[in-house]
């Protein structure tokens, strides 16, 4: 057998041009455009290429983008009355802070502090309760991008057997979140986990999240299942994924490539967050 492969970046794209067209009417609607604030401390490289594209599918959605770089050595009072100035301005929907941020600045205080209905990455500790308890709230973009790619080939996910592998609060648990509440049986399997590969072999849905190269084997995968490798790994060969492609892609019913599969969906789920906020601080309903 020879899988599908997921086309995120096609996904990714026509999410993206879905939003800036709901956008449009949200602005006439509205007189004004929805807004993101992105704050970067520092100069990660990583992280200005991270926040450079976040501000570019902003803009290409037809929202508002507020940029705001810090020198490394910013105070962490100075960033939290940032985010206290951003929580009460009016034209910011949506509030970003770039992680990870420097050492001597506490990352979950920053992230308590933003208000919990601007916070579009989903990484609010309210948030993450309202994922649970099935509240409406924010998702984390990763793993809500997975659950988008998912649902395209299977609509009805309800008792399908889902194994997450990985359990960081910004994607393996609110994945797991995710699919239970599509009623799927969801096992998370994580470092401590006696046998991954056996927990594997039951999966009908594999989503990937470890950090480590190619680690998921073909022969851990069961014939027709669906895999998504959240996995972006620099190695000597590249960008490679948490799953060895090659011999995945043989076993699967469909997978998603890295590059190319679920990193350009949480970009295009942080435009689809940043537009859901402004409908509701206004009250619209969103159009997704
Ligand atoms: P973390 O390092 O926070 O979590 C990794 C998880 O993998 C942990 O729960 C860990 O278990 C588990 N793990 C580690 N070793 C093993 C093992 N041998 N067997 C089973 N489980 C293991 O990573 P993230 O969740 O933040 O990210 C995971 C990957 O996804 C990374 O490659 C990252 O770059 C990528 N990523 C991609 C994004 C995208 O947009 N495409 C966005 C975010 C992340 P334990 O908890 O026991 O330590």
């Amino acid at each position: 057998m020879t899988a599908t492969i997921i086309d995120g970046k096609a996904h990714a794209l026509a999410l993206r041009t879905r939003v800036a067209a709901h956008v449009a009417t949200f602005r006439e609607a509205t007189g004004r455009a929805p807004g993101l604030a992105v704050v970067l401390v520092g100069e990660d490289p990583a992280s200005a290429v991270y926040v450079r594209n976040k501000g570019k599918a902003t803009l290409d959605a037809g929202m508002a983008s507020f940029e705001h770089r810090l020198p490394v050595d910013t105070e962490a009072e100075t960033l939290l009355a940032l985010v206290a100035q951003l929580n009460a301005d009016p034209a910011v929907d949506g509030i970003l802070v770039q992680l990870p941020l420097p050492a001597h600045i506490d990352a979950q205080a920053v992230l308590l502090a933003i208000d919990p209905d601007k916070d579009v990455d989903g990484f609010h500790p309210v948030n993450a309760g309202r994922l649970a308890i099935g509240a409406e709230g924010f998702v984390p973009c990763t793993p809500l991008g997975c659950l988008i790619l998912l649902k395209d080939i299977h609509p009805k996910l309800s008792g399908m057997e889902a194994v997450v592998v990985g359990r960081s609060n910004i994607v393996g648990k609110p994945m797991a979140q995710l699919l239970l509440q599509q009623s799927c049986t969801v096992t998370i399997v994580h470092s401590r986990t006696r046998d991954v590969a056996a927990h594997l072999r039951m999966a009908d849905i594999v989503v990937a999240a470890v950090g480590i190269p190619r680690f998921i084997q073909g022969d851990w995968i069961k014939p027709g299942a669906s895999v998504i490798d959240v996995g972006i790994n620099r190695t000597d060969d590249g960008l490679v994924g948490d799953v060895d492609f090659a011999a995945a892609s043989a076993v699967a019913g469909a997978i998603t490539p890295v590059p190319g599969g679920v990193g350009p969906m949480t970009i295009a789920c942080l435009i689809r967050n940043t537009y859901v906020s402004a409908c509701r601080r206004e009250r619209l309903e969103a159009m997704l």
